[in-house]
């Protein structure tokens, strides 16, 4: 059975980002993390994971991260 892969890709603006941390918490793919390092702020901002571990899935794409950020701080970019 062919696998279609739905691909995608955000960009976060961690200066815009308050550190609430919802993106991470719905993002079914765990493609969010914390960036320690603080923004201008004073905020943790969220950043996007880099890799792709084993077993894991990269993002689709789905865009739920960009709906539930208050700061609209999430874009989201999808592979054709
Ligand atoms: S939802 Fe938006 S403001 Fe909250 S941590 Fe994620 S990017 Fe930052
Ligand atoms: S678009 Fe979907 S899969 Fe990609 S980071 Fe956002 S919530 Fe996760």
């Amino acid at each position: 059975m062919a696998k279609k892969t739905k691909k995608g890709k955000i960009t976060i603006d961690r200066e815009l980002c308050k550190g609430c941390h919802i993106c991470i918490e719905v993002c079914p793919n765990n493609r969010i993390e914390v960036d320690e390092e603080l923004n201008k702020k004073g905020y943790s901002p969220a950043r996007p994971k880099e890799n792709v571990s084993e077993g894991e899935k990269g993002c689709v794409g789905c865009a739920m991260c960009a709906t539930v950020c208050p700061e609209v701080a999430i874009e989201v970019y999808r592979a054709q």
